[in-house]
């Protein structure tokens, strides 16, 4: 009966002997599921290397990402939204901020910072899906409206990183302003031919896409990003008629004439420095 029994030494492996793989260090690419290692997927600029499936990430990814050596400073860091509604749902919107603020070490959904590409001075404003959704409220538009006057002081160019579930419903009308806000203050960006380049990432969606996400010189995006105004459900039940496949996609929107350009992540920095140095020109 030896064809079942391990009568070598060293097959099973004692719990104190094996080496444990820390947290954090690995996870699945959430297309095709393959195991993925935290230093591949930041040499790899976060991109599944199997699939080319682009993770989701925040500005701190961005910016390391883009800027030349990680180098750039962080504009009007410490702003915090305020409670004008004194709004409350299952908690308090006070209390959800600290929260939030706690759990990410960010302030809002939005960095802003002055840096380079390619030895070029740039303003990226970028946003943070984990902060409530990437919600656009007072924060993110005063913060886009802000870097827009510093782009204009400074004559450099803009580029904007939208990820956003839409406006901060906690803010209400006072979200919305926001569109009307950020839309004026590019339109004087461009009077002053400076270039503005919107990245659409995944997810783009609400006030975000019908505002200031979709009035780039240069609209561009990611591939795969969902990008739309309503989700999917909503337009179904009110045209009442299936939608086309690939619907919302970058690249069925790139398709039907709202993008200009799908770029990879890991040509992004390249194909932007072209961008900056053609508007340029
Ligand atoms: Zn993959």
């Amino acid at each position: 009966m030896a064809w079942f029994k391990r009568e070598l030494k060293g097959i099973i492996t004692t719990t104190e002997e094996k080496k444990e793989a820390p947290d954090g260090i690995w996870n699945k690419c959430p297309n095709c599921k393959k195991p993925l290692h935290y230093s591949e997927q930041v040499e790899n600029q976060y991109v599944c290397h199997y699939c080319g499936f682009h993770l989701r990430i925040g500005s701190k990814e961005y910016f390391s990402v883009l800027f030349d050596n990680n180098e750039f400073t962080e504009l009007f860091a410490d702003l915090t939204s305020g409670d004008p509604l004194h709004f409350e749902d299952t908690k308090k919107y006070t209390d959800r901020l600290k929260e939030t603020q706690k759990k990410t070490g960010l302030k809002d959904a939005i960095r802003s910072a002055a840096g380079k590409i390619e030895g070029q001075d740039i303003v990226i404003a970028c946003m943070d899906f984990n902060f409530i959704g990437g919600s656009m409220g007072s924060v993110v538009g005063e913060k886009i409206a802000r870097s827009i006057d510093y782009a204009l002081e400074h004559k450099v160019p803009f580029l904007m990183i939208s990820k956003s579930g839409g406006a901060r419903m906690m803010e209400a009308a006072f979200s919305l302003m926001q569109m009307a806000k950020t839309s004026a203050k590019l339109a004087l960006l461009s009077q002053a031919k400076i270039p503005y380049i919107s990245l659409l990432t995944d997810p783009t969606t609400g006030g975000v896409t019908a505002s200031y996400a979709m009035l780039g010189d240069i609209n561009i995006a990611e591939p795969g990003a969902l990008i739309g105004f309503a989700g999917p459900r909503v337009i179904k039940e009110t045209i009442k008629k299936d939608l086309p496949k690939g619907f919302q996609t970058a690249e069925f929107v790139q398709e039907h004439g709202f993008l200009d350009f799908i770029v990879d992540r890991r040509e992004m920095k390249e194909k932007l420095a072209s961008f900056i140095k053609m508007m340029k020109n």
